[in-house]
C-alpha cells in the first residue's frame, strides 16, 4: 500500500496543469493539423535564421531551478512556486517553456529519488519532457541555451541514463553538457573581459577627462592670475604715471611761483621796473665786473622835481600815475644791457655799462628832454614835469657800488641846487672842487652843469 500525501497530490495536479500549458507545442509536433503544418513551415523557416535575441525569464522559474538544486528539496516552496506559475495567465515564451519542461523533469527526478514519488508517473516521462524541451531549442538564442539553467537538461538526462545503466547515452549527454558549458564559460569570460575593458576604458576616459579638466582649471586660474597681475601692474603704472604727472605739475607750479616770487622780490610793484634790491644786486656785480675791465660803467640818479606838489595838488593816485609814466618813458630810452630801477619814492637809478661819462651824459640829457617834453595833461592839469639827474662814472677801479651811487646822488643834489631840470656830472664837481682848492675861489653853478 503506497501512501500519497495531499501535498504530493497537489504537486502532481500542478504538474498536470503545467503540461497542459506546454501542450500546444508538444501536441502540435505529435499530431499536426493543417494549421499546425502551416505554422511548422513558419517555425522551420524561422529556425533556419539563427535566433539572437535572449528571451526574458520569469523570476519564479529561476527561483524554482534554484530550489531544485540541493539534494533535499523544500517541497512546500517548490509547490508554492509551481502553483503560482500555473495560476499566472501570462503567456510563456520559448525559453520559459524550455525551462518549465526542465523544471518538470527535475521535479520528477527529485520526487523519485526521495522515494515519495507517485509510482504512476512513468520514468520515461523525464526523457519525453526533455525531448520536448529540446524541440524548442531552435527558437532560443545559442547564447541563452549555453546558460547553466538551460544546460541542466543534459545533466538531468545524463543522470537519468546513468541510473538506467545506459552509460553511453549518459556519457554523450555529459560530454555535450561540458562542451556547451565550456562555451558558456568562454563567452562569460569574454564578456567579463569586454566589460572589464569597457570599464577600464571608461575609467581611463574619466581619468583623462579629470586630468584635462584640472589642466583647464589650472590654465584658467593661471590666466586669471596673469590678468590680475597685469591689472595690478597697470594700476601701479597708472598710479606711478599719475603721481609723476602730479609731481611734475607741482614742480613746475612751484617753479613758476618761485620765479614769480623772485621776480616780485626784484620788481617794483608800482612801476614794474627793478626795485632797490635788484638794483643793489646788479649794481654790486656790475661794479665788480667792471673793476677788471678797461671799459667804464656809469650811473644816473634821477629825481622828479617838486613831486611832492603833485601829490599835494592832485592826490597820491595821480602821483602814482606820474611815477608809472616817468618809469615807462625812461625805460624806453634804456639800451638792452642797461638796468633801470626805482630807488624809492620819486627817485630812479639807471646803470649804464660800457658808457663813459660822455655817453652817460648824453643819455641823461635825452631822458631829461623826454620827460620835460611829455604832456601830462591827460592825468592832471599840470602839463609839464622836470627831472634832476646826477651822473657818475666809475673811473676809480677800487670803487664800490654804493660809493658810485653816492657820487651820482651828490651830482643830482647839485642839479637841484642849481635850480632843478638839469643834468650834473659828479666828475665836474670833483674837478671844480680841485680847481677851487688850487685857486681858492668860489665855484659858479654853471661850472658843474653839463
Ligand atoms: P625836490 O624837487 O627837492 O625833489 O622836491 P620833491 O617834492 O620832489 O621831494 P621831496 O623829497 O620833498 O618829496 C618827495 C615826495 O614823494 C614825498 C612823498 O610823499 C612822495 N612819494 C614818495 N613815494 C611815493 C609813492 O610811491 N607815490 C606817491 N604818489 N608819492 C610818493
Ligand atoms: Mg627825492
Ligand atoms: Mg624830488
Amino acid at each position: 500500500m503506497i501512501y500519497i500525501s495531499p501535498n504530493m497530490l497537489k504537486t502532481v495536479f500542478a504538474l498536470f496543469l503545467l503540461m497542459l500549458t506546454v501542450s500546444p507545442y508538444s501536441l502540435a509536433s505529435e499530431t499536426p493539423s493543417a494549421e499546425a503544418i502551416k505554422n511548422k513551415t513558419v517555425v522551420i523557416k524561422s529556425v533556419q535564421t539563427p535566433v539572437t535575441q535572449v528571451l526574458p525569464i520569469n523570476p519564479d522559474l529561476t527561483e524554482l531551478l534554484v530550489q531544485l538544486k540541493p539534494s533535499t528539496v523544500d517541497r512546500h516552496r517548490v509547490e508554492g512556486l509551481l502553483a503560482k506559475l500555473t495560476l499566472s495567465k501570462a503567456p510563456l515564451n520559448a525559453a520559459e517553456q524550455y525551462l518549465l519542461l526542465v523544471v518538470q523533469a527535475l521535479v520528477k527526478e527529485k520526487l523519485e529519488s526521495t522515494a515519495i514519488v507517485n509510482q504512476d508517473i512513468n520514468k520515461s516521462n523525464v526523457v519525453e519532457l526533455l525531448a520536448q524541451a529540446e524541440k524548442l531549442s531552435g527558437q532560443i538564442a545559442e547564447e541563452q541555451l549555453v546558460q547553466p539553467d538551460f544546460l541542466q537538461l543534459h545533466l538531468i538526462l545524463a543522470a537519468h541514463f546513468e541510473n538506467q545503466g545506459n552509460y553511453e547515452s549518459a556519457y554523450l549527454e555529459k560530454k555535450y553538457y561540458l562542451k556547451k558549458y565550456h562555451i558558456y564559460r568562454k563567452n562569460k569570460r569574454l564578456a567579463m573581459i569586454a566589460s572589464l575593458e569597457k570599464s577600464f576604458e571608461m575609467q581611463d576616459k574619466k581619468a583623462t577627462n579629470a586630468l584635462l579638466k584640472s589642466q583647464n582649471e589650472l590654465k584658467f586660474r593661471r590666466v586669471a592670475e596673469v590678468k590680475e597681475e597685469q591689472a595690478i601692474q597697470q594700476y601701479n603704472f597708472t598710479l606711478i604715471i599719475g603721481t609723476a604727472i602730479v609731481f611734475i605739475l607741482l614742480f613746475f607750479r612751484q617753479l613758476r611761483v618761485r620765479n614769480k616770487l623772485i621776480r616780485l622780490t626784484l620788481t617794483d610793484a608800482l612801476t614794474g621796473v627793478a626795485n632797490r634790491n635788484a638794483l643793489f644786486e646788479s649794481g654790486n656785480s656790475m661794479v665788480k665786473r667792471f673793476s677788471d675791465q678797461p671799459e667804464e660803467l656809469s650811473v644816473l640818479l634821477l629825481d622828479l622835481d617838486n613831486f611832492k606838489n603833485i601829490n599835494d595838488a592832485y592826490g597820491h593816485n595821480v602821483g602814482d600815475k606820474v611815477l608809472m609814466i616817468v618809469a615807462r618813458l625812461v625805460k624806453e630810452t634804456m639800451r638792452s644791457r642797461d638796468l633801470f630801477a626805482r630807488l624809492g619814492g620819486e627817485e630812479f637809478v639807471a646803470l649804464l655799462p660800457y658808457a663813459d661819462i660822455h655817453k652817460a651824459k648824453a643819455i641823461a640829457m635825452h631822458i631829461n628832454e623826454k620827460i620835460a617834453q611829455f604832456n601830462f595833461s591827460l592825468i592832471m592839469s599840470q602839463r609839464q614835469l622836470t627831472m634832476s639827474i646826477g651822473v657818475a662814472t666809475m673811473n676809480n677801479k677800487e670803487m664800490k657800488f654804493d660809493e658810485l651811487l653816492h657820487c651820482a646822488d651828490l651830482a643830482m643834489y647839485q642839479a637841484k641846487e642849481q635850480g632843478r631840470n638839469s643834468v650834473v656830472c659828479y666828475q665836474h664837481i670833483a674837478e671844480s672842487q680841485e680847481r677851487r682848492a688850487d685857486t681858492n675861489t668860489a665855484p659858479l653853478d654853471s661850472e658843474w652843469e653839463f
